[in-house]
């Protein structure tokens, strides 16, 4: 089967719409078809700033959110990133040959060091991306699917490990990155301009999959439309109408024009209604599972025990081979 890496950031307690649609739902379809590697990006995580023992708990509760969601830790491998160390130890590498001017071109982290200001940035955030090629490396991935705003960062693992091969021999596959198109991207409910993110700032626009029935509802009914009151997909002059279908779709299963049609002539409230409904029952199952998984984080904590030792086996290797080729004298 084909190798498959992906992975999301342990930075808030709950994950949210946009990781749920743009990346989750997809993990699920592919972990059936490929040979998975699903990690818990604690050392991702921590490139902006974490309270060590909410990091802890919110490594745990990511954890959860996948198993909840439907990822399978027998047959897929589930871990958590500082498990295994290779990842750590491939980064310093592939830092030695990415260019700075290249790294400062990625747009993840002009947004990121804009919000926190030059002095407050990490350089672990500037080398972000390269520790996500290491983590797609190091498992040989053929296939990662991410959302849209992640795409950028594939193209730089295919640019690194482009160069490795040709400078130390063939060492690494070349991964391809998968975009589910028209759902690649889910926005803010208060703020459309900006994609739905775990460290946004606006928590009404964020909708939490292990949010409560009524919070869904609170945050479904505020968000932002426009005046026209037409269901109507336009993402240039309807952002926020357009991102409220684009959830709607993937949670009915119904086309954006069988949605257009079917509230043609009724007003924001029904299909907002509607929707809460959709969200509710897709997302409450999720929170009851993650919830009665977060009961018992001993057994939680050795299911990732076990899957760690699964990734490491497969990234020793890799290392071992990095580690040959540019020339590091072996320990005896
Ligand atoms: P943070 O704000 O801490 O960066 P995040 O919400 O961006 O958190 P990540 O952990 O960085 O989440 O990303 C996990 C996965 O979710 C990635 O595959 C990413 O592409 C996807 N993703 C994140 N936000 C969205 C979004 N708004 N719409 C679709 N996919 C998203
Ligand atoms: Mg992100």
């Amino acid at each position: 089967l084909p190798r498959l890496y992906s992975g999301m950031q342990p930075s808030a307690d709950s994950l949210h719409a946009g990781n749920y649609i743009g990346a989750l739902l997809q993990w699920k379809q592919l972990q059936t078809t490929h040979d998975a590697l699903f990690s818990v990006v604690d050392m991702h995580a921590i490139t902006v700033p974490q309270d060590p023992a909410e990091l802890r708990e919110k490594t745990r509760r990511t954890a959860a959110q996948y198993i909840a969601a439907g990822i399978d830790p027998e047959n897929s491998t589930l871990y958590v990133q500082s498990h295994v160390p290779a990842h750590a130890e491939l980064a310093w590498i592939l830092n030695t040959i990415t260019g700075f001017g290249e790294a400062g071109r990625m747009t993840q982290f002009k947004d990121k060091s804009k919000k926190q200001g030059a002095d407050a940035t990490s350089v672990g955030l500037f080398t972000y991306p390269v520790l996500m090629a290491a983590d797609i490396l190091l498992y040989q991935s053929e296939v990662v699917p991410v959302g849209d705003d992640q795409k950028q960062h594939v193209e730089l693992t295919r640019d690194l490990a482009t160069r490795f091969n040709a400078r130390f021999g063939d060492t690494f596959t070349i991964p391809e990155p998968v975009i589910q198109k028209e759902t690649a991207r889910i926005y803010d409910l208060q703020n459309p301009g900006s994609k739905m993110s775990k460290s946004g700032e606006s928590p009404a626009g964020i909708l939490w999959l292990l949010d409560e029935p009524g919070a869904i509802k609170k945050k479904i009914m505020r968000a932002v439309t426009d005046d026209e009151a037409v269901v109507r997909f336009d993402r240039e002059n309807k952002p926020g109408v357009s991102n409220l279908m684009t959830i709607f779709q993937v949670f009915s299963g119904r086309s954006l024009t069988e949605i257009e049609d079917a509230f043609a002539g009724r007003g924001y409230g029904d299909f907002k209604k509607e929707l809460v409904e959709l969200v509710v029952a897709e997302f409450s199952p999720i929170r009851e599972r993650a919830t009665a998984l977060l009961d018992d984080p001993a057994e939680l904590d050795r299911v990732l025990a076990g899957n760690a030792a699964r990734a490491s086996a497969i990234a020793d290797t890799t290392l071992e081979t990095v580690y040959d080729r540019i020339g590091f004298l072996r320990r005896v």
